[in-house]
């Protein structure tokens, strides 16, 4: 029995914000294991790739190959959270719209296709098929093709990464296995078996489809998985995105200072996309960004590991949780091995949200805005919406010693842009059947 008075409140499964008690006066070596050069290195990677890209993808070529995502100013959805649900935001609120990016639909554009990218970049320059300097998009070529499909990606997913992975692989033309536990939606398998994925369904929950899917994948000299528990170049995928909104917050003039700090809000599942998105931005920002994840009420998995600082070591189900949660991209029973304790002197805190209300930001955004985002990347409004009026929260706004209205907000909107109409629908509904 694990006994704190946080674990007690996690039992409860009332929405709080835990506000880390580790975080430190931000300096450069907070992360032993990467730097700012690892991000470079990515970026690099990707600006390579992006001729293949544009030419795979037609729909990147307006923005060459390069996968990148709005910022938008949502002032109606700031009004209604602030009329309507008893929020009181000063500053103004943005949505990294995530959710549109091209190709996955979700923040897995980032992590997901990135692997899959560093991965064929080795193999392709093994075999020859490409030489340093050459220009990527001859990969596409049917000779190409033939050769990759020699080869298996595979991963275990609840959904939106093995959406990334399986796209993208058979874009190359990999053979691509993707483990999926049962929270995934139908909807996603459906999506890809018609790319001709193998998806393999389990009855358990998501470790257990990628500890299935690790083994398997090891029987087979020719795949290779990508290990979203353990993933270093997923989490590096993911950390370009921080370099990325420095430009587009340079570009809309907002000033990010220690005078006008930024608070960053994302979703977090096993905490790769959150943990990559929050090193890179502490690297540009440093002590100028707050970054808060934010996880459902049954799986605040990165909460319960680094509030016990057993990280990967205790499951949410060790403290009788049902690990069960419409935000299918959450449902994470155990953080990843490495990104909680790379959180620990950095992170500002985590909020938890019930399923319920992700619902009403889901309604709330699409009538306001009309930006239709899932269950999942709704979690982020929670960490907006509650922030100036929670005890915990004006008591960490106070300590940041700004004026509230200096603040800019930002709700990480993770996914949604491939979610079919009907299920939409569905979504909308059961706001309007309260
Ligand atoms: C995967 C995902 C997340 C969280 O990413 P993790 O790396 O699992 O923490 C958040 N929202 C959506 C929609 C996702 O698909």
């Amino acid at each position: 029995m694990i006994n704190s008075s946080t674990v007690d409140k996690l039992r409860q499964k009332e929405e709080f914000l835990w506000i880390n008690p580790d975080k430190q006066i931000y300096s450069g070596d907070a992360f032993s294991k990467f730097s700012l050069e690892d991000i470079d290195d990515a970026e690099a990677r990707l600006s390579r790739f992006a001729p293949f890209i544009a030419k795979v993808f037609p729909e990147t070529k307006k923005d060459n190959g390069i996968i990148e995502s709005e910022l938008t100013l949502i002032d109606n959805m700031k009004n209604v959270l602030n009329t309507r649900c008893n929020s009181s935001i000063k500053g103004n609120l943005y949505i990294k719209q995530d959710n549109a990016l091209a190709i996955a639909g979700s923040v897995k554009a980032r992590g997901g296709i990135y692997e899959v990218l560093k991965h064929t970049e080795k193999l392709a320059l093994k075999l020859e098929l490409i030489n340093s300097g050459d220009c990527y998009d001859k990969l596409a070529s049917e000779t190409n093709r033939k050769i990759f499909s020699q080869y298996t990606v595979q991963v275990g997913s609840t959904g939106n990464l093995g959406m990334s992975i399986g796209i993208i692989s058979a874009a190359i033309g990999y053979k691509v296995v993707v483990h999926m536990s049962a929270d995934a939606k139908q909807w996603k398998k459906d999506l890809l078996r018609s790319k001709g994925v193998n998806v393999i369904e389990y009855k358990s929950d998501y470790c257990e489809a990628v500890r299935q899917g690790r083994l398997q994948s090891c029987e087979d000299a020719n795949s290779y998985f990508v290990d979203d528990e353990n993933s270093r170049d997923l989490f590096l995928g993911y950390a370009v995105a921080a370099k990325r909104l420095k430009k587009q917050l340079d570009e809309q003039d907002v000033l990010i200072d220690n005078l006008h700090p930024l608070f960053v809000y994302i979703p977090c599942g096993i905490g790769g996309a959150p943990g990559g998105i929050t090193f890179g931005l502490k690297q540009i920002f440093g002590d100028a960004v707050h970054c808060f994840f934010v996880e459902p009420v049954n799986t605040p998995c990165m909460l319960l590991g680094m509030a016990t600082k057993l990280y990967s070591k205790i499951s949410v189900s060790d403290i009788g949780l049902s690990g069960f949660t419409h935000a299918d991209g959450l449902a994470v029973p155990r953080p990843s091995s490495f990104v909680g304790e790379m959180m620990k002197n950095v992170l500002s805190g985590i909020f938890t949200v019930n399923d319920t209300n992700l619902y009403e930001y889901l309604w709330e955004l699409k009538s306001s805005e009309n930006i239709f985002i899932e269950p999942s990347a709704c979690a982020a409004f929670n960490g907006s919406a509650t922030i100036s009026n929670c005890r915990e929260g004006k008591e960490y706004i106070k300590k940041c010693s700004v004026s509230e209205d200096s603040i800019t907000h930002i709700a990480w909107a993770t996914g949604g842009e491939l979610v079919p109409q009907v299920v939409r629908d569905a979504y909308i509904n059961v706001h309007l059947k309260k």
